[in-house]
């Protein structure tokens, strides 16, 4: 059997759901103020608030904890975790981090001077806050494709090339270093192709501009490529791998995504100068060179999880699942970006809800539907996380897509509970007219979404 027609796992160990009444559900929305983040999570039926850190380890995990070496210097987990990954990214040198954030912290602090500017496909919230935090300017030059979302393009997580070299090429711009994210997150999940970033490379040689990759979704973008892109459907996802690494100078990555643990992360390159100084900030700031902030045994168990995440039959049954989702919901009518991706579907709150005012928030208002008809909980990316205020007219604009995004966590659940997500969505997409807004009445100044409150307009 070439196609598994089903999972390529059974599961050993099961947790219970907590599953509330409708009357419950309206009183802990309420209690939370009205944000899904305020919520508990023993008050949530199917959490795809994210895909991070959220995933199932498998047994070979569990068992690798066990063999975790403490050793505060030169532990063999360091070393099963390093061969691993050298032999994913071939890259020279290579640090552990907690998680994906800690990396970019190191790396811009390393590489970037104020006032320098960093162009990506597309930045994610944490990695523009590193760069901004350290005086950058972070740079999203999505492909055009992009920008529609109803368009079926394959790779509509790749960069614009133009606009990419007309940055380079200008004397004002001091570039250094070009990031691409793979798979895009804040683009939809959408993966980039290797034919992509091999003009990204180019042009990175032509100005002489080192490149860099995000990675933490790296396998879930191999797959895109195998099943997408011509000439890669007979290539393994390493060998993919290999190839898509040997274009760049160097990777960070969350390995709470594709690394299949619920902690860690790591930064790895062939210079060997930027190296040496992240190495000296790594031990003041996150902990000795062979275990940056993790125990020996959650090396252990990532050197595993990055190999499963290359596994293909866990890679197709991953990206199935959350095509599936999105062919029912698409069946269904609801709006959304188009095609699925690779972590999560995305619906589009402006579609769905076209008769609310813009400043009632409708993606919030969706989430907080979602969750009261059926325990669900998402994530608006939209109005509430990105608006903004002019500091001296006060007035606010708001940006120009509203999605709510549901993220599934790995091997965590079935495709019945997915048939539920996606029966419950439709179902209110079929009675959108009903749905009401909201009105912020508290904001902190940054990342507003995390601990904002709200209360419904009548
Ligand atoms: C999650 C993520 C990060 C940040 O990683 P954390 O482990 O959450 O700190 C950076 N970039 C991308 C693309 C991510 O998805």
């Amino acid at each position: 059997m070439k196609n598994l027609p089903f999972e390529p796992f059974k599961i050993k160990a099961v947790e219970k759901i907590p599953v509330l009444t409708k009357e419950r559900r309206i009183q802990a929305i309420s209690d939370a103020r009205y944000n899904p983040f305020r919520l508990k999570a023993r008050e949530v039926t199917i959490d795809l608030l994210t895909d991070s850190g959220t995933g199932a380890m498998s047994d070979r995990q569990w068992s690798a904890l066990l063999s975790g070496d403490e050793s505060y210097a030169g532990s063999e987990s360091f070393f099963r975790f390093e061969e691993t990954v050298k032999k994913i990214t071939g890259k020279k040198y290579l640090v552990p981090t907690h998680q994906g954030r800690s990396a970019e912290h190191l790396f811009f602090s390393a590489l970037m001077k104020p006032g320098d500017l960093i162009p990506n496909n597309a930045h994610f919230d944490t990695t523009q806050a590193n760069i901004e935090s350290a005086g950058g300017r972070a740079l999203n030059l999505p492909c055009a494709e992009s920008r529609d979302l109803s368009s079926e393009d394959p790779f509509k997580g790749n960069i614009d090339p133009t606009a990419l070299d007309k940055v380079l090429s200008d004397p004002a711009n001091h570039v250094p270093v070009v990031l691409m994210t793979v798979t895009n997150n804040t683009g939809g999940g959408q993966p980039v192709s290797m034919a992509n970033l091999r003009s990204v490379r180019a042009l990175c040689d032509k100005y002489e501009t080192p490149l860099y990759f995000d990675s933490a979704r790296y396998a879930e973008n191999c797959y895109f490529i195998k099943t997408r892109e011509p000439g890669y459907a007979d290539k393994s996802l390493i060998e993919i791998a290999n190839e898509m690494f040997s274009l760049c100078n160097g990777a960070l990555m969350s390995a709470k995504k594709d690394g299949f643990v619920n902690i860690g992360g790591w930064f790895a390159t062939d210079d060997e100068k930027l190296f040496g100084r992240v190495r000296e900030l790594m031990v003041v700031v996150e902990g000795f060179v062979t275990y940056g902030g993790l125990a020996g045994r959650d090396m252990d168990a990532m050197a595993v999880g990055l190999m499963e995440a290359l596994d293909v039959s866990y890679m197709r049954q991953r990206v199935e699942q959350v095509g599936r989702l999105h062919a029912k919901l698409k069946k269904g009518g609801v709006p959304m970006i188009n095609p699925s991706g690779g972590h999560a579907v995305y619906l589009d709150a402006n579609a769905i809800l076209p008769h609310m005012p813009v400043e009632h928030f409708r993606g919030w208002s969706l989430t907080n539907e979602l969750y009261v008809r059926g325990g669900i909980r998402g994530v608006e990316i939209g109005s509430v996380m990105f608006m903004k205020q002019d500091p001296e007219t006060g007035k606010i604009t708001y940006p120009e897509k509203d999605l709510v995004r549901l993220a599934i966590p790995r091997r965590v659940y079935t495709d019945r509970h997915m048939d539920f997500v996606a029966e419950t969505v439709i179902d209110l997409c079929g009675d959108a007219t009903q749905i009401r807004g909201y009105k912020m009445t508290y904001a902190p100044k940054h990342l507003k979404h995390f601990i904002a409150e709200f209360e419904p307009v009548d």
